[in-house]
């Protein structure tokens, strides 16, 4: 049985369980209980605090969890990241006054940062030299140099809004975070079993998310030069349509590259495409 802790509530929650579902483990959401056990996987739920979950894996309380990278970073436990999971995307970033004139790092020397990631910060100072003083607060960073507690704050920043409106400005990216699936360090044969046929569905859910299918119609004098624009996982699978002189062309596309191939694909006479949502993709 696998013991895997999830955020009990904030906004890794949602997403964390969605994935787990989306493996195939059935679990009740929407419950308010500490535990729910997996109804097709050997698998137990923990809900905790986000913070707590470092140590309950370091523990072995926990096999696995998931949480943001900046808080793995900051407690500094005795784990692995096995996973990048792609969701709570945000960075950690050092900001200021809107009015202060700020050239370097360097202007930090001597001052006063409010932050709640102590550790992540220091690091940063280290790294580039710098003598400041952390003042570490729980939450509400963001007010501190408006009420006179510090000079500067590093806080978790995705749209930049908050700070805005709270009369400061980004002035450095410390580090990029994202939702990491953490494990313990000493784990039996029997638990990394579990956790290897886990990461096989994790990864065939978020190769499948970030992939799409496409097919596509092509005069028959025009498909190799499609057939250049498209990556494919082998090749593409190409069909001839009732339409003489014509074929239909299936491939997967990376949803990154995306819209370039498409205006490529029209440009070469591709007509009638339609692209679709993959569930999972297995390679
Ligand atoms: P608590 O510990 O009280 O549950 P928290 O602030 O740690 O609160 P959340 O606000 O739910 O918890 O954030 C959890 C994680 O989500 C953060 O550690 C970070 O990795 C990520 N995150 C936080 N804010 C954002 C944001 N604005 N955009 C994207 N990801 C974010
Ligand atoms: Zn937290």
């Amino acid at each position: 049985m696998l013991r895997i802790a999830v955020q009990k509530s904030g906004r890794l929650q949602e997403k964390s369980l969605t994935l787990l579902n989306e493996c195939g483990l059935g679990i009740d959401t929407g419950k308010s209980e500490l535990k729910a056990l997996a109804r097709n996987f050997p698998a137990e739920i923990l809900f905790l605090r986000d913070d707590d979950i470092p140590q309950y894996v370091e523990d072995g309380v926990a096999d696995l969890g998931i949480l943001g990278e900046n808080v793995v970073l900051e407690k500094k436990k005795q784990l692995t990241i096995i996973e990048k999971l792609g969701f709570a995307k945000c960075r950690l970033s050092i900001a200021v006054p809107k009015g202060v004139d700020y050239t370097s790092v360097q202007w930090l020397e001597g001052k006063k940062i409010a932050t709640s990631y102590s550790r992540i910060v220091q690091d940063f100072l280290t790294k580039h030299g710098v003598n400041a003083e952390i003042h570490e607060i729980s939450g509400s960073v963001e007010i501190a140099p408006g009420i006179g507690l510090a000079d500067a704050i590093c806080d978790i920043v995705s749209t930049g809004g908050t700070l805005l409106s709270n009369g400061l400005k980004e002035v450095e990216a410390v580090i990029k975070s994202e939702a990491v699936l953490v494990a313990n360090n000493n784990l039996s044969a029997d638990k990394q079993a579990l956790i290897d046929k886990l990461m096989f569905r994790i990864k065939a859910v978020n190769k499948a998310g970030t992939n799409k299918y496409i097919l596509l119609n092509a005069p028959n004098d025009r498909l190799e030069q499609i057939i250049n624009v498209l990556p494919g996982m082998k090749s593409p699978t190409i069909m001839p349509l009732a339409m003489e002189g014509w074929s239909s062309i299936h491939s997967v596309l990376a949803e990154e590259d995306f819209w370039d191939i498409i205006h490529q694909l029209k440009a070469n006479g591709a007509q009638g495409i339609l692209v679709i949502p993959i569930e999972k993709m297995i390679l």
